[in-house]
């Protein structure tokens, strides 16, 4: 789902020290009655001010002004209705496909382009806006820190090896995942009640943030079974549809005047283009490798083992889940020091130590063995320098395994060089594109004539948040990806 961004594991350390040790009288701004809170005002907005850096390394920042601006604009907008009209908000759009938003303490919120994709009207986007607000005007994150919950957020950033070779078949625990407050489901529910308020307060008709909850079940169906798994936490989309539809109509009586941010083709114009699925730029796999055309490096796969390409990392497990290969970004000046600190740093017995080289880049090997919970681990270790960067493997299984599996992953390693090939690299990623329907028919019929594949054409209607036999006129917009 996410791809390969390098950067350098930055420490969770200061904010781990923060809001644990006072106990102070805080106002709640949504009730208006002071709590006794383990964290001040100042202290969660140093909170959310210190976690922001690391969420912008890993996930990076989706590169587009003009659809900045104008998330922005509605954040800011809505931020002035809500409970804390003078704290300072900042939203930020996340470069992942993933369909999520989230907020940190202190008035930072997250959307990510996969979510832009999805929505169909200014007033979808505005309902989810207005939740997660409601997420920093409730103080939510706020409770959730106090008990260190973002202690644990450093393990997805960076990589904290003995933690990954723990639990090295549940390697999809990685990922946009463990950003995710886990909110308990009274916050989310009270975070509903404020994106209807918030958004019916600034104008828009809250209608459209029930309808999005439509679009959230049908992603979870489709994916196979269940809502995605950042929504766990929440409520069933279902009955917050109806249940947000229900408190819209009270707030629509409360604040009356004109709702809207529903037309369509507004909305469309501000996402027409915006970059779609995973972009492969951050790395993508065909013909048994691994390219990563930003970094310019490649490396070959092993036939039938499965590739995640993550944020900080890329994790390769073989059929049997019982051995694997990460590839990461490793600490030193020189692929001998990366493999000394790698090997101080994690305990490791250290087996054998040599210095080699992998298609004329400098590089180091290590085998060793590594104690974890569930028992020894041995290693197979390249730490390999290409530019002013040095790359590391390690191919990890069990000691009476290794011997069968270690010439894979020396395969894999020594296969390490860089990339080269001009397809690979000026590969594009796929995009939205806004197209006008000409003549009339069922969405069905109109996607086809577009030329969306049938193994797409569910996607691309819950893209659109509409059905396959929903009817179009001449002049309606469809998004299609291409
Ligand atoms: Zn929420």
């Amino acid at each position: 789902m996410n791809r390969f961004r390098l950067f350098s594991a930055i420490g969770f350390a200061a904010l781990m020290i923060v809001g644990l040790h006072f106990w102070a009288c805080a106002r709640d701004y949504v009730t208006g009655k002071r709590t006794l809170s383990l964290v001040s005002e100042s202290q969660e907005i140093a909170m959310g001010r210190e976690a922001d850096p690391s969420i912008v390394a890993e996930y990076g920042v989706y590169d587009d002004a003009n659809l900045a601006a104008f998330v922005d604009g509605v954040g800011q907008s809505m931020a002035k209705v809500s409970h804390r009209p003078t704290l300072k908000f900042t939203f930020r759009l996340m470069d992942t496909p993933v369909v999520n938003a989230f907020a940190l303490p202190g008035g930072f919120v997250y959307f990510t382009r996969g979510i832009l994709a999805h929505f169909n009207s200014e007033a979808e986007l505005a309902g989810v806006m207005g939740h997660e607000i409601g997420h920093v005007t409730a103080s939510h994150g706020r409770e959730q820190m106090s008990k260190a919950q973002l202690a644990t957020l450093g393990l997805g950033l960076g990589t904290i090896l003995s933690e990954d070779f723990r639990r090295f078949s549940d390697v999809a625990q990685q990922g946009l995942g463990l950003i995710f407050l886990k909110f308990s489901r009274d916050n989310e529910s009270e975070s509903d009640l404020l994106g209807v308020e918030y958004s019916t307060r600034a104008g828009y008709d809250a209608h459209h943030m029930s309808r999005f909850f439509r679009t959230i079940s049908r992603i979870g169906e489709k994916a196979g079974g269940g809502p995605p798994t950042f929504l766990s936490t929440h409520p069933n989309p279902e009955n917050r549809e109806q249940r947000v539809a229900a408190l819209t109509n009270e707030w629509q009586q409360k604040v009356p005047g004109p709702k809207g941010g529903t037309d369509r083709a507004a909305y469309l114009r501000h996402i027409d283009g915006i970059v779609y699925g995973d972009d492969p730029r951050q790395g993508f796999v065909e013909n048994g490798y691994f390219y990563h055309p930003e970094l310019r490096f490649q490396f070959s796969v092993p036939a039938k083992w499965q590739v995640m390409n993550q944020p900080a990392q890329v994790q390769m497990v073989n059929a049997e889940q019982n051995a694997g290969i990460q590839f990461s970004l490793g600490k030193g000046a020189s692929p001998q020091e990366a493999a000394q600190t790698f090997a101080t740093n994690a305990k490791a017995e250290v087996l054998r130590n040599q210095s080699t080289q992998v298609n004329g880049l400098r590089a180091h090997l290590l085998v060793s063995n590594l104690q974890t919970q569930s028992g020894v681990l041995r290693l197979l270790s390249y730490f390999i320098q290409m530019d002013d960067k040095i790359y590391m493997f390690h191919g990890y299984t069990s000691p009476t395994r290794f011997d069968g599996i270690a010439p894979t992953f020396e395969q894999v390693m020594k296969s390490f060089d860089r990339l080269r090939n001009q397809a690979a690299l000026s590969k594009q990623p796929q995009r939205v594109k806004v197209m006008t329907v000409d003549q009339p028919g069922d969405l069905k019929q109109i996607l086809t004539r577009f030329g969306v594949k049938q193994e797409d054409l569910e996607e691309i209607a819950i893209v659109n948040g509409m059905y396959l036999q929903d009817k179009l006129q001449r002049g309606d917009l469809v998004k299609v990806v291409r």
